[in-house]
């Protein structure tokens, strides 16, 4: 098998970057380790970014989005059981973020690949990717239990934090900065109405709580819990009480609740790898980095990666032209570190930390003080969390 580009896991990142290919008229071929039934339906990411939410209606991908998205022009920080709205579409000149599944991008990306003929070999084992330092990179895998070849002329690897394509790269090449946190989140998805239209971030002396939405029927819930937590231990009834207690505002505001419909535990984790290109193999989304899902960045960084390596491509096919591709790493990674500084701001904001010293503790209310009587401060959150210019 031949195609231009090689992409390896069609997660959002592949699949965005393989319809942004198409319609620019580049071959290129995906190969996935799970089935089209599991991709669709994994729920992570539920935060798109005003700059994605463009990417995706540019494309040609967004009606749906547009459709049934839920545009939200704020989002509300509570803290001592008061709710602090920040405006975010007026201290940005009108941008907004879209409450819209990752599971649904990921549906639409797929149906615009089938139906621009675009190939996605779902179900493929023992993906191994080679001769990246060369001109002629090939990528082998299993399909159906025999082994077969791809070869390409450059090789994206959007296969994700466990993927194989960054671990494929020497060791001595490059250099990865990381921090873990001392906590996790167990979140819930329920069929219940939610009981705000604007996200909710809630610090309280339990720990952090997220209140989210998925649709106009589900809500979308996080608690913060101990990094090795036994999801086992959480039944729904406490899972519940727990939110109640750390979400309550002294206006009496209620939380509608439903059944739990899938629960889960998500570690908290910042990650980045430098550089994100070896050769004629370029990282993009997870595989690259990632960072605590407290800032929402996850998917919209991916999507930022994937714009800067598709002009990129499309340079080095239309124009002969490589400086895109050779400073790719360069321009995606002054993006990422911005989305891991906000995401790392976050999560020191909001949750509470075991091993804090009382000082600390004093330092994050006036934190939170400072930003509620500061208008600065204020437009510092909207303009991160709308989404920086890709
Ligand atoms: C609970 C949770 C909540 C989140 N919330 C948010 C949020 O609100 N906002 C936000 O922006 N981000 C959020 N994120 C992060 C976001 O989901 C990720 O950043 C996003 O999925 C990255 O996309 P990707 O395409 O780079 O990687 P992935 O989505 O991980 O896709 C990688 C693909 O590669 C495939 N693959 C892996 N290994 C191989 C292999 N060897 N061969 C072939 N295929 C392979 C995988 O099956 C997968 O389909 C959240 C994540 C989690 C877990």
């Amino acid at each position: 098998m031949r195609t231009q580009v090689g992409i390896v896991g069609a997660g959002p990142a592949g699949l965005l970057l393989s319809h942004l290919l198409r319609c620019g008229g580049i071959d290129c071929i995906i190969l996935e380790a799970r089935s089209r039934e599991y991709v669709e339906h994994r729920v992570r990411a539920g935060v798109l970014e005003q700059g994605t939410v463009d990417l995706l209606v540019g494309c040609g991908v967004g009606e749906r989005l547009q459709r049934e998205g839920l545009r939200h022009r704020g989002i509300e920080l509570r803290f001592g059981g008061r709710g602090h709205r920040i405006d975010m579409a007026a201290l940005t000149g009108g941008r907004m973020i879209t409450v819209y599944g990752q599971q649904e991008v990921v549906k639409d990306l797929i149906a615009a690949n089938v139906a621009a003929d675009g190939e996605i070999l779902f179900d493929v084992d023992d993906v191994t990717v080679h001769d990246f330092d060369s001109s002629a990179p090939r990528v082998r895998f299993r399909r159906g239990g025999a082994f077969e070849e791809l070869e390409c002329d450059v090789i994206a690897g959007t296969d994700g934090f466990h993927g194989v394509c960054r671990t494929a790269i020497p060791p001595s090449a490059l250099s990865t900065f990381e921090r873990t946190y001392p906590f996790a989140w167990l979140g819930i998805l329920a069929a219940a109405p939610p009981s705000h239209d604007e996200l909710i971030y809630a610090y309280h002396e339990r720990g952090f709580a997220l209140f989210s939405m998925r649709s106009p029927e589900i809500t979308r819930l996080y608690l913060q819990v101990a990094p090795d937590e036994d999801l086992a231990r959480w039944d729904d009834a406490k899972i519940w009480r727990e939110l109640h207690t750390r979400l309550e505002t002294d206006d009496g505001w209620m939380l509608n609740e439903g059944p739990v419909m899938e629960k889960g535990i998500t570690p908290m984790r910042s990650f980045v790898v430098e550089p994100m290109q070896f050769g004629r193999l370029f990282l993009a989304g997870d595989a690259a980095h990632i960072v605590p899902p407290t800032g929402a960045r996850g998917l919209n960084t991916a999507a930022s990666d994937v714009y800067y390596l598709y002009h990129a491509l499309i340079d080095h096919y239309r124009k002969g032209d490589d400086s895109g591709l050779d400073s790719y790493s360069e321009k995606a990674l002054a993006r990422v570190w911005k989305a891991q500084r906000f995401s790392w701001w976050m999560t020191m904001l909001l949750h509470r930390f075991p091993d804090r010293v009382s000082y600390d503790d004093r330092l994050q209310e006036t934190e939170m003080s400072y930003l509620f009587s500061s208008e600065t401060a204020m437009r510092l959150v909207a303009e991160n969390y709308v989404g920086l210019p890709f």
